[in-house]
C-alpha cells in the first residue's frame, strides 16, 4: 500500500468523490482518497422509492443529536453515509441549486468566487442536464439531473395547481436562478435509479487512473501536526493503527466528521478540547460552531378520498418555496418552503394512516437563525459526539415556521387539491391557535438532512477556513465540504457542497 500521496482527500462522499476525480486528472498528481466505509453493494440503494429505508444499515454513522428543548425534548436521528458516495447514497435525491440571493453571505465572507454567478461555471461543469437548453444549464458534466414530467403522481399536480391557483408563480423547474414557486423536483436519477456523487465522479474510468488510490475501510482518528505543516493522517484498518502522508490534504469528511477530525487533532476551542480531553495545539475557536440544519415539520397529513397512487420518483416529488407573507411575490430569497410527499409523513410519535390513504405536505423555514454546536465527548473516534443544533432557538425560526404550516393547509385545504383530500389528519383541524401551532410543530419538526457551516469560511481572524478554504494558520490543509458553507441556502444543499467542490478543484492552489 501507498504511503505517501501529493495529495489526501478525506471522505469519498460528495465533496470528497469530486476533489479526487478533478485532482486526479493531472496524471503526475498521485491522489490518495481516504474512507472509513467500503463501496456500496446493497441493492437498494439505487432503488430511489427505497431511500428512507437506508437509514441506520451499517453504511450509516447514525448519529444523534442530543434532546432538544424547542423540539419537546426530542432527539433527531441524524444519518450521514458511511460508504463510497457519503451521504449521496443516502440522500432523497433532490437537486436544487438555491437561490441567487442566498450566497450573497458567502461573496461577503469569501468573495466573488463564492457568489452565485462565481458559483455558476462550477454548477455548470457537474451537471449533465438534458430537459431543455439554456446557457446556464450544464449538459455535458458527470451529475445527471433529470426532471420528470409523466412519472410525476396526479397527488403532486393538483398540489402544483393549488399554489399556481393561490397566485404562487409555476416554474419549470427550480435551477433557473427563479427559486420562489413551484415545480416537479429535479433529480439526481439516471436510467430510474440514484446516482451518487461516487456514481458520477468516480466512474471506472476514473478509477482505473493509475496516481489515484482509494483506500476503503480506513478511518482517520486525526491529523499529524508538525508545527504549522500537517505531514499526514493516523488512520485505523481492520483494528491496526497507520500512517498516510501528504504533502496536502483536503478535508471532505462532512460537516459533522470534519470538525470532529480538527478537534481531535487539537485544532479547536481550547475549552471544547480540554472537556474531551484533548490538548489544544492550534487555538481555533470557530471550529464546529456555526451549526445550521434546516427542519421540515413531517407533517401536515390528509387522508385521501380514494386510493393514492404509490410514487414513481421517491415520494417527495415536489418543493414549493415562497414567502409566507406573500405567496404572489416572487423575486427575492424565499422564507419557507413546502414539499409534497405523495405517502403519510408523520414524525415519531404522530399517528398517521396507513400507506396508500393520506399525502402529506411538509413544512420549513429556509433561513433558520439558529446556530448549533458539534463538539467531541472524548479524544477518541469512537467517542460519541455532541451534536447541538439548537433547533428552533429563536423566536424568527419559531414565527416564520408557524407561518409554514399555516402556508402548508392553505394549499392543502386548496379547493384544486378536493379530488384528493377527504379530511386533514395532523394536526388536525382543532389544533389552531399560534400556541398550539407551535406544539404541534415541537413534535412534528425534523431534520430535512442538510447540516453545515461547522468549518465556516470567512476573511475575519476567526473564519476557520479562508476564502482559498485553506484551514487558517496552517498551508497544506484544506477543508472542501458543507462544513464550510458560512450561510445555508434555501434548499437542499448537495448541489452546492459539488459547485463547492467543482470550484475549489478549479482554483491554482488546488493543483
Ligand atoms: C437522508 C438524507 C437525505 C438527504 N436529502 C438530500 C436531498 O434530497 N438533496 C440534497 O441536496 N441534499 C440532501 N441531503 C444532504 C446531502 O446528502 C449532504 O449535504 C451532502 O452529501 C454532504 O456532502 P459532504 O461531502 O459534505 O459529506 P458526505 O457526503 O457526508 O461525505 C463525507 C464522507 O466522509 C467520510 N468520513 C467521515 N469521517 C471520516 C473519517 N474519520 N475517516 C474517513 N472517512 C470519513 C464519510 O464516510 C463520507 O463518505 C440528504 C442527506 C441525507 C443523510
Amino acid at each position: 500500500m501507498k504511503r505517501h500521496f501529493d495529495v489526501l482527500v478525506i471522505g469519498a462522499g460528495s465533496a470528497g468523490s469530486v476533489i479526487a476525480s478533478r485532482l486526479s486528472e493531472d496524471l503526475s498528481c498521485q491522489v490518495g482518497l481516504i474512507e472509513a466505509g467500503t463501496m456500496p453493494v446493497d441493492p437498494d440503494i439505487a432503488d430511489p422509492l427505497k431511500w428512507t429505508m437506508l437509514q441506520g444499515r451499517d453504511y450509516d454513522w447514525a448519529y444523534r443529536t442530543v434532546p432538544q428543548p424547542f423540539t419537546a425534548n426530542r432527539v433527531h436521528e441524524w444519518p450521514r453515509g458511511k460508504i463510497v458516495g457519503g451521504s449521496s447514497c443516502l440522500h432523497a435525491m433532490a437537486y436544487v441549486r438555491g437561490h441567487p440571493d442566498d450566497f450573497e453571505p458567502w461573496e461577503h465572507a469569501g468573495g466573488d468566487r463564492w457568489s452565485y454567478q462565481g458559483l455558476l461555471p462550477g454548477f455548470i461543469r457537474s451537471e449533465a442536464f438534458a430537459a431543455f437548453d439554456a446557457p446556464t444549464r450544464g449538459s455535458s458534466g458527470p451529475l445527471d439531473v433529470y426532471l420528470p414530467d409523466a412519472e410525476v403522481s396526479p397527488v403532486v399536480r393538483a398540489y402544483i395547481a393549488a399554489g399556481t391557483a393561490m397566485g404562487v408563480p409555476t416554474l419549470t423547474d427550480h435551477n433557473s436562478g427563479e427559486l420562489v414557486g413551484t415545480s416537479p423536483n429535479s433529480l439526481n436519477i439516471r436510467d430510474g435509479k440514484r446516482l451518487s456523487l461516487a456514481d458520477a465522479y468516480l466512474s471506472p474510468q476514473v478509477m482505473a487512473r493509475p496516481n489515484l488510490t482509494l483506500l476503503t475501510g480506513h478511518e482517520v482518528e486525526h491529523l499529524v501536526l508538525d508545527g504549522h505543516k500537517i505531514t499526514g493522517v493516523i488512520v485505523v484498518c481492520e483494528g491496526e493503527t497507520r500512517t498516510v502522508s501528504a504533502d496536502r490534504i483536503v478535508l471532505c469528511a462532512g460537516a459533522v466528521s470534519t470538525p470532529l477530525i480538527l478537534m481531535r487533532s487539537g485544532i479547536g476551542h481550547p475549552d471544547t478540547l480540554k472537556q474531551a480531553g484533548i490538548r489544544c495545539l492550534a487555538d481555533r475557536t470557530q471550529v464546529g460552531r456555526n451549526l445550521q440544519d434546516h427542519l421540515l415539520a413531517l407533517g401536515n397529513v390528509y387522508a385521501a378520498k380514494k386510493p393514492v397512487p404509490p410514487s414513481r420518483l421517491q415520494h417527495s416529488e415536489s418543493l414549493m418555496y415562497l414567502h409566507s407573507d406573500d405567496p404572489t411575490r416572487s423575486t427575492g430569497s424565499p422564507d419557507i418552503a413546502l414539499a409534497c410527499v405523495v405517502a403519510p409523513s408523520a414524525a415519531e410519535g404522530l399517528d398517521a394512516p396507513p400507506y396508500g390513504s393520506a399525502f402529506t405536505i411538509l413544512c420549513g423555514v429556509t433561513h433558520p437563525t439558529s446556530r448549533g454546536r458539534i463538539t467531541p465527548s472524548g479524544p477518541g473516534r469512537n467517542d460519541v459526539p455532541v451534536i447541538d443544533p439548537h433547533y428552533l432557538e429563536t423566536e424568527h425560526d419559531r414565527s416564520v415556521f408557524r407561518a409554514a404550516l399555516k402556508m402548508a393547509r392553505a394549499v392543502g385545504h386548496h379547493a384544486a387539491l378536493d379530488e384528493w383530500r377527504d379530511a386533514e389528519v395532523l394536526p388536525g383541524t382543532s389544533v389552531q391557535s399560534d400556541d398550539e401551532l407551535d406544539t404541534f410543530i415541537a413534535r412534528a419538526a425534523s431534520t430535512h438532512h442538510h447540516p453545515a457551516g461547522t468549518c465556516r469560511m470567512g476573511r475575519d481572524a476567526d473564519a476557520v477556513v479562508d476564502p482559498d478554504l485553506r484551514l487558517n494558520g496552517f498551508d497544506n490543509v484544506f477543508v472542501v465540504d458543507a462544513s464550510v458553507i458560512p450561510t445555508i441556502p434555501s434548499g437542499p444543499i448537495n448541489a452546492a457542497v459539488v459547485a463547492i467542490a467543482e470550484t475549489w478543484a478549479a482554483l491554482p492552489i488546488a493543483r
